[in-house]
């Protein structure tokens, strides 16, 4: 509305004006005065009022030209609908200008024609020859009444020529003598008394006899009069009478005169005349011209604004701006209706979009979610799609299967099963199932390979509703090596306890019987007798030995879990056991490098002292093997992430282990060794899990073997900087 008023209102105030500035120009040209007077300021306002104009109209043509050029939305068909307005104000302006011309010009024209011209000269003569008509006939009668006074003396002229004035209905009479001098006047008005005085020539011509008759403006009011002067040739005077001419005749004689004159005038002004009304007329025709196309511009403007708004608007759409509100017209025409409905459907597809929007977001937090939960599950989760091609496989899939899934996303369960042996035989045992697409189903899978034997435990259901048709597979899967080995360690503890419980009790007769009869027989025997029982008893009391040994190992190995723990320095009980090795006579060259003094574990003193006596045995006997045995101890706090943990390592120059060994190490009953029992390493292995440690075997580059224990550190009190993790332990040796 205001950006309507503020460019429109000038536009209008200067049409009102240069339309005014005609009109006036108009009525000048009918007047004669205000003609010469106005027309030319009148027509220069005009025409600069027009120039104006046409300056305004030209720059908005060259706006449109310059946005129908650059494409400008709505600019085209501002064009066309200037163009149609212009064509179609052009063509009734030009024709009513055509024969307006043409009628005034013939207008003009005719006002001259011959006729008219004949008759204006003949209505000239007609009140002439009245006006002399009427002169002579005034001669006549003066010349009547000079007679009538022959015979009256001069005095008697005077008394009579009130009568006589009178009668002939002359204004004034009056006598000169021949000199000129006024001898006896009457006036119809007595206060006159003086004559009226001829003219000096009129004078002359009666003094030489001739009759003087003429008309005489000099008249009472503006009426004229006709003054007659005749002589008295006998008496030697002048007789001077002056008569008032008939009203009706002087009225019309001045009229026709005054009509005559102006007819000449109007005749003489013809050309310029013309030209005058044709510039007006031009300029009317301009006027209404610029008017028609300024119109023209300011109603396609306006008829083209909402059509232009809802152009934009629809490409805003088309670009994915639903947040586009056109404004709405002031006029509620058709126009008004379809830029509300834009807006209303503008509304309703952002309203749509945020819907979407908001729904597509509360699908990608569930996906989001259940991606969480699926990642954070330690079972295996893969899903299926309705052609067996693997769609999403959790982090949990990759580690148990120990295979980059990703890579085989969309991908058939064919392609994985050639990735490795132990994958052919995953996915040889759950083609079935899947194929039927059978329900609820649960299967053990064990799979061999290059990593050893890995036992899965594998359950599937179809992704669908009872009545609906599948759409995948799901398939949830467990590696259930370790529970299983749990579960038989417990199985092989709950043995060993029996069994040792068992042969534990008749040992000890065993051996007391075997050493009562040697006590009791062996001096009464021969010697060859007495050798042969000593023999045999020996061997009897050694193997129970043995046997009591093995039988404490078992009981150690199968002892129920629960111990006393307290926080102890590692550094401490390495020392110990050290040292008891030490006064026992090592053969072997010992290296003791116990970095982590001070650092404390948590932990039981006599399961610990175990753990380092099994290992510096074993050290020890493997590197008697070597011909310069060495066995180096390390102690040395490490991190691992943000965890503390004090190590414990045993190096020795050993043979170190076999692939096969290396493999069951901690298991019970691996030995290398004709005394050994195998269960050294197992026990070490219990007693490090149930301190919430761990232990791990290696060979050393060249020869020797490496055991490392760790244990996590209680309170970081360090005398020495603890070295990194990596540094080789090898060096001690
Ligand atoms: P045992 O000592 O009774 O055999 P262990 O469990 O202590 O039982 O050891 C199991 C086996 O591990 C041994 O028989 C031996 O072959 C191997 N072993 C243990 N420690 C070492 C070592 N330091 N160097 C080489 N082999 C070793």
């Amino acid at each position: 509305m205001k950006r309507w008023r503020g460019g429109a209102l000038p536009v209008f105030g200067l049409l009102g004006l240069v339309l005014v500035s005609l009109h006036l120009m108009s009525g000048a040209v009918q007047n004669k005065e205000e003609l010469s007077r106005l027309f030319m300021p009148l027509l220069v306002a005009s025409m600069l009022g027009l120039f104006a104009l046409l300056v305004l109209i030209g720059f908005n043509i060259g706006q449109l030209l310059l946005s129908y050029r650059r494409r400008v939305a709505g600019s085209r068909l501002t064009l066309r609908m200037v163009v149609v307005f212009v064509v179609l104000s052009l063509a009734p302006v030009t024709i009513v200008y055509y024969y307006s011309q043409q009628f005034l010009l013939q207008g003009i024209e005719s006002w001259f024609d011959v006729k008219l011209d004949r008759a204006m000269e003949d209505a000239l003569g007609l009140s002439r020859a009245s006006l002399d008509l009427h002169k002579k006939e005034r001669l006549k009668s003066t010349q009547i009444l000079l007679s009538d006074l022959t015979d009256t003396s001069i005095a008697g002229l005077s008394l009579s020529l009130g009568d006589m004035r009178e009668r002939f209905g002359a204004s004034e009479l009056s006598l000169f003598d021949s000199a000129g001098a006024a001898v006896a006047m009457s006036n119809v008005d007595p206060t006159i008394l003086v004559p009226s005085q001829p003219d000096a020539s009129i004078l002359q011509q009666v003094r030489e006899g001739n009759d003087f008759v003429g008309l005489d403006p000099r008249g009472e009011g503006s009426q004229l009069e006709v003054r007659v002067m005749v002589k008295d040739v006998q008496r030697g005077f002048y007789l001077q009478a002056l008569y008032p001419t008939s009203s009706s005749i002087a009225d019309l004689t001045e009229t026709v005169q005054g009509a005559y004159n102006y007819y000449k005038e109007m005749a003489f002004l013809r050309t310029s005349l013309k030209s005058t009304f044709t510039l007006a007329l031009a300029l009317v025709l301009l006027f209404s011209l610029l008017s028609a196309i300024w119109a023209a511009f300011f109603s396609a403007r306006r008829l083209v604004a909402p059509i232009t708004d809802i152009a934009e608007g629809t490409r805003a759409v088309a670009k994915g701006n639903y947040d586009m509100q056109l404004p709405l017209p002031r006029i509620r025409d058709e126009l008004g209706f379809l830029v509300a409905s834009f807006n209303d459907m503008t509304r309703r597809v952002a309203q749509a979009r945020d819907d979407a929007t908001a729904s597509q977001r509360l699908v990608e937090a569930q996906r989001a979610y259940l991606e969480i939960v699926l990642g954070r599950l330690s079972s295996g989760v893969m899903a299926l799609d309705a052609e067996g091609r693997i769609q999403t496989a959790n982090k949990a899939a990759h580690d148990i299967l120990n295979v980059d899934l990703d890579r085989f996303l969309g991908m058939p369960l064919d392609n994985l099963a050639e990735e490795s042996v132990q994958l052919k035989q995953f996915v040889e045992t759950i083609r079935e199932p899947i194929a039927r697409e059978m329900r609820d189903w649960r299967e053990e899978v064990k799979l061999f390979g290059g990593q050893g034997r890995q036992v899965l435990l594998c359950r599937g259901t179809p992704l669908a509703q009872p009545e609906d048709e599948s759409v995948g597979y799901a398939l949830v899967f467990d590696d259930i090596t370790t529970l299983i080995k749990a579960q038989r360690d417990a199985a092989w503890g709950e043995v060993a306890r029996r069994l040792a419980h068992e042969i534990k009790n008749p040992l000890t007769p065993i051996q007391l019987s075997a050493e009562r009869l040697r006590h009791k027989y062996l001096n009464k025997m021969s010697s060859e007798d007495a050798k042969v029982l000593d023999r045999a008893t020996h061997t009897i009391v050694q193997q129970v030995e043995a046997m009591k040994e093995m039988v404490n190992a078992f009981s150690d190995y199968a002892r129920p879990p629960g111990i006393n723990s307290q926080p102890l320095e590692m550094e401490s009980i390495v020392s110990e056991v050290l040292d008891l090795y030490s006064s026992a006579g090592l053969q072997s060259e010992l290296r003791v490098d116990l970095e982590a003094a001070g650092a404390r574990v948590k932990a039981d003193p006599v399961r610990l002292r175990q753990v380092v006596h099994n290992l510096v045995k074993n050290a020890v006997e493997a590197a008697a093997e070597n011909a310069a045995p060495c066995i180096a101890v390390i102690t040395r706090v490490v991190s691992e992430g943000e965890c503390k943990l004090v190590e414990l390592r045993v190096s020795d120059n050993g043979p170190g282990f076999d692939d096969d060994t290396l493999s069951h190490l901690f298991e019970p009953y691996v030995t290398t060794k004709k005394k050994g029992t195998g269960l050294g390493l197992a026990i070490v292995k219990k007693i490090a899990e149930e301190h919430d440690g761990f232990v791990w075997a290696e060979n050393r580059p060249g020869s020797g073997a490496d055991v490392v224990l760790r244990l996590p550190l209680l309170h970081p009190q360090l005398k020495k900087t603890a070295r990194p993790a990596t540094a080789g332990a090898g060096e001690a040796i």
